[in-house]
């Protein structure tokens, strides 16, 4: 189902989970599932995919303070899941540099080696990793298979790496340019893609030698706490551990003196915060935050078909994608013809639980995020302006579902293009100045990701390079590729990770300058 190992390295990974479509093999059912896994160190022995703990120096750890995340499509508890304490996080940090220096001076090969185990390792266990992301996510099946397909590929892109180095040699000298771990890292995760989120921190942090201490966001850290456990009879203790927890701990995690860099991933205003705080310390801090995508459709593309394409850019993951196409600019002369495509491809999108049917699009994730995109859907109703795929009902469910809807040509200061939804709504308006409309898609504090979609590829291509994004696609919709380095302009980030130079975020540069005489 998964590819093997030997093929990791080039197994190509978006992370739309429509990009791909996928053939799932099993029927799922969920049941209790005890696997007893080898030689796991600490006294961490068997998998129980019902029972969660924080991992702390290689060992499963409880608390008293608990909390449980909620399944989005039924709004019932799921399990419980310990609330780590500073005093676990203190004990992660010193379990983290006690394994640092080992853990650095093992050749990069082993490490590599050892990732490639976890990689087996977790494919024994997919099934149940899927039916996890299911239940704490509300994903359909097909989407969190897909999500948990990607890992292997994550990996195996940062398995086919080496670490950087440069050398310059003149007359005088030879300069050769090294880099080293940081120490370590803490890996601070949202809801919207938690495990294959995390695992692009965890895989470069641990091949470049860091040790890694995870915290996944208190919405979804299931399948999180379960991988790090499934990770313990891999490496040695301190090597990657995880504290669960609320958004305190985050805080924590920013301001300890002994963490050396925080990898976030998450909001605008938290990414703020977490600078802030690790500003303290002048911890390395890589931010990838929001975004608000413009799509730019000229006037000359295939109508039903790139309408089809646009919607599913704007609705993947119900909305709920950090590069989702947030803004669309159609132009004037083909305006409503393809807002009207736009409309006939959304109302095919099925709207479910995991459980029931094959559904294309589940709930929005938590009740925090329902109450953000019901407050976009009422404030457009009280403002008049025109649902072009009809109003969703957002009131009878028993789960945060929201059928897909259009906003057809609000003004430029309305709340649904001024800010991100992450749901599953989007605006459109008209453009017929092509210079305007560039304009109109720059002018947003975000710059994360942007699309333009035209027959003319050389002049769809010039169109991109002028559009303030860190990653812009030419027809097709926002998905990203483990092989390239991805980060945000503007507000949506500070500095970049995956592809080869998203190694550098790990690292310390080091250069060692040797004269000839
Ligand atoms: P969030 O900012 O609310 O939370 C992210 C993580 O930060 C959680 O683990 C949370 O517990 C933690 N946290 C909260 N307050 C903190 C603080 N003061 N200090 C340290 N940690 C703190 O984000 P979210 O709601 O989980 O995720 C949705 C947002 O993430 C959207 O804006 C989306 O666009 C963005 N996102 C960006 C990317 C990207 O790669 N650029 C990917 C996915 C999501």
């Amino acid at each position: 189902m998964l590819p093997r190992l030997s093929s990791l390295v080039t197994f190509p990974c978006t992370i739309s989970p429509f990009a791909i479509p996928y053939q799932l093999t099993h029927q799922f059912t969920f049941q209790l599932t005890i696997y007893f896994t080898s030689c796991l160190p600490g006294g961490v022995s068997t998998l129980h995919f019902e029972q969660f703990y924080n991992i702390v120096d290689g060992k499963q750890r409880g608390s008293d303070k608990i909390h449980r995340g909620v399944n989005p499509a039924t709004r019932q508890e799921l399990w419980d899941v310990p609330i780590a304490s500073d005093q676990d996080l203190n004990d992660a940090v010193v379990a983290a540099k006690r394994a640092f220096p080992g853990w650095r001076d093992t050749p990069i090969e082993k490490r590599k080696e050892l990732l490639g185990k976890l990689v087996d390792s977790f494919e024994a266990h997919s099934d149940d990793f899927i039916e996890l992301l299911c239940r704490e996510s509300g994903k359909p099946r097909k989407s969190a298979a897909y999500e948990v397909g990607m890992i292997a590929g994550l990996f195996g892109h940062h398995i086919g790496l080496d670490m950087p180095s440069d050398r310059l040699e003149d007359d005088d000298k030879i300069v050769n340019t090294e880099y080293t771990p940081l120490g370590i890292c803490a890996a601070i995760c949202p809801w919207n893609f938690p495990i294959s989120l995390m695992v692009g921190k965890v895989a470069p942090a641990l091949l470049t030698g860091n040790t890694i201490i995870v915290k996944p966001s208190p919405f979804t850290p299931y399948t999180s706490l379960k991988f790090v456990e499934l990770a313990q009879a891999i490496f040695p203790p301190g090597v990657i551990q995880i504290v669960g927890g609320n958004n305190e701990l985050g805080v924590s995690m920013c301001l300890h003196p002994d963490i050396d860099k925080i990898s976030f991933t998450g909001s605008i205003a938290t990414g703020k915060k977490v600078m802030e705080t690790a500003g303290r310390t002048l911890k390395r801090v890589t931010l990838e935050l929001g975004g608000n995508d413009a799509s730019i459709i000229l006037p000359d593309v295939d109508i039903k078909k790139v309408a089809s394409e646009v919607v599913m850019g704007a609705f993947q993951n119900s909305g709920q994608v950090c590069v989702a196409t947030k803004r669309i600019y159609i132009h004037e002369s083909i305006y409503k013809e393809f807002l009207a495509e736009m409309v006939t491809a959304t109302k095919t999108f099925k709207v479910g639980s995991p459980d029931d049917g094959d559904n294309k699009l589940g709930p929005v994730q938590n009740q925090m995020q329902f109450e953000r995109v019901k407050g976009l859907v009422s404030d457009s109703k009280i403002r008049g302006y025109k649902f072009a795929a009809g109003e969703p009902d957002v009131t009878a469910s028993k789960g945060f579902f929201i059928q897909p809807t259009i906003i057809d040509n609000p003004p430029n200061d309305s709340r649904i293009i001024q800010e991100e939804p992450f749901g599953p709504i989007v605006p459109t308006q008209p453009w017929s100045d092509l210079e305007e409309v560039i304009a109109r898609a720059n002018a947003t504090n975000t710059g994360l990701g942007a699309c333009v979609w035209g027959k003319d590829v050389e002049q769809a291509s010039k169109i991109a390079r002028r559009l303030e994004a860190g990653s812009v696609f030419v027809n097709s919709f926002e998905k990203l590729t483990p092989q390239v380095l991805f980060g945000g302009h503007k507000e949506s980030g500070i500095g970049a990770e995956w592809g080869k130079t998203g190694l550098l975020a790990f690292c310390n540069p080091h250069v060692i300058h040797v004269y000839k005489s």
